[in-house]
């Protein structure tokens, strides 16, 4: 955390705060939630680009105990942070790279018979793992009749077979009728292998009828995230972006702006520039369509955004002056109507969330 001792005029970039106090009470809403199930963390992508060395032991402290990342690698920066906590992988098993899960104590979720044979051959009933049954993805995990034909199969406890989990295909669009047939084909699949644990539920997953079971596995909603789209979202903000503004310049009209000319002027108007840009983690694809707030006045993006900096048409807002903040992500301005506005899911606003910030970890 090099960036928590420099502030202000020092750092003319983008500056990233994390309200560990939020993420913490999301996470206790979730569990509140999950009615019963246990509710573990995803804090895969670096936890949603907040930082997992932060945000980790922060879910630890709030009472989860169960942790899931994507990779090996990241399942090592999981361990450094919570060295007491059970942590899944949730990619599988690379070949070869069993002994560095067992050393480190991570859990594989197996996602093929494959990675079960190998798994079960390495661990021999020493070392924990998941299983993960495909439902309707097609992307990881044993089909639906593979999972039915393990009942008695030794490879089970001889890989540690705790847990069987699936995944959602559209758990945030409630009315898809995927929902019901994988809830049922799970269902199916947890009475053949009735002694192991059960999880199915990402974060929209939990606000689903009948997707509990044993342990619910939320990310983004505890990043502040809307698990439910369409309805109030439920989860306190947790990431708030703002940068400074450079400097504030006129324009007149017939003049363009920024890169290729993209944006002309169709009057006087007052431009700022803000520092920061795509390499930050703002896409470049919200050129011309996203807002930032100055002085809580929606400023438009101007033309394209560069590498490091955008243009923000600040005619209608007396607070921008050089030196002052925009705020990217905050103040209602969530990550969802982000993402919408970049023509991706907020999702990709916080993983992408770059690593030139400086980052501040309030609450
Ligand atoms: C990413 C992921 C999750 C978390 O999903 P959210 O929608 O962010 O809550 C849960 N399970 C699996 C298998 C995942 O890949």
């Amino acid at each position: 955390m090099a960036g928590s001792q420099r502030s202000g005029s020092e750092v003319h970039g983008g500056r990233l705060t994390v309200d560990l106090c939020a993420l913490a009470a999301n996470w206790r809403r979730l569990a509140d939630a999950a009615r019963g199930a246990e509710c573990g963390a995803v804090i895969k992508a670096d936890a949603y680009g907040t930082g997992i060395g932060r945000a980790g032991p922060a879910l630890r402290a709030a009472g989860c105990r169960t942790f899931f990342v994507a990779h090996l690698s990241e399942g090592l920066s999981a361990r450094a942070a919570l060295p007491q906590a059970r942590i899944y992988v949730l990619n599988g098993l690379p070949p070869g790279s069993a002994p560095a899960f067992a050393e480190a104590d991570l859990r594989p979720v197996l996602g093929s018979l494959d990675e079960l044979s190998d798994w079960a051959a390495f661990s021999q009933g020493r070392h924990a793992a998941a299983l993960h049954v495909d439902t309707g993805m097609n992307r990881l995990g044993l089909s639906v009749p593979e999972a039915l034909a393990l009942t008695g199969d030794s490879r089970l406890d001889g890989a540690g077979i705790d847990l069987v989990m699936s995944h959602f295909v559209s758990a945030e669009q409630a009315a898809d009728p995927v929902n019901a047939r994988q809830i049922a084909d799970f269902a199916r699949v947890r009475e053949a292998l009735p002694t192991l644990k059960g999880s199915l539920a990402n974060s929209s997953g939990i606000f689903l009828d009948g997707a509990g079971h044993d342990l619910v596995r939320p990310g983004y909603a505890l990043f502040g995230g809307n698990p439910t789209p369409g309805t109030e979202n439920p989860m306190r903000p947790v990431v708030r972006l703002e940068a400074t503004i450079v400097q504030v310049r006129q324009v007149e009209k017939g003049m363009s702006v920024g890169y290729n000319g993209r944006w002309t002027a169709p009057g006087p108007r007052r431009l700022a520039t803000l520092s920061l840009g795509y390499a930050d983690g703002l896409p470049r694809a919200l050129s011309g369509r996203g807002h930032a707030l100055v002085g809580g006045v929606p400023c438009p993006i101007l033309g394209l955004v560069s590498m490091d900096l955008i243009i923000l048409d600040v005619t209608d807002a007396p607070a921008a002056r050089r030196g002052a903040s925009a705020v990217l992500i905050g103040d209602g301005l969530d990550v969802d109507a982000v993402g919408r506005a970049a023509g991706t899911i907020g999702y990709e606003i916080l993983t992408g969330l770059g690593s030139r910030y400086v980052r501040d970890y309030g609450g």
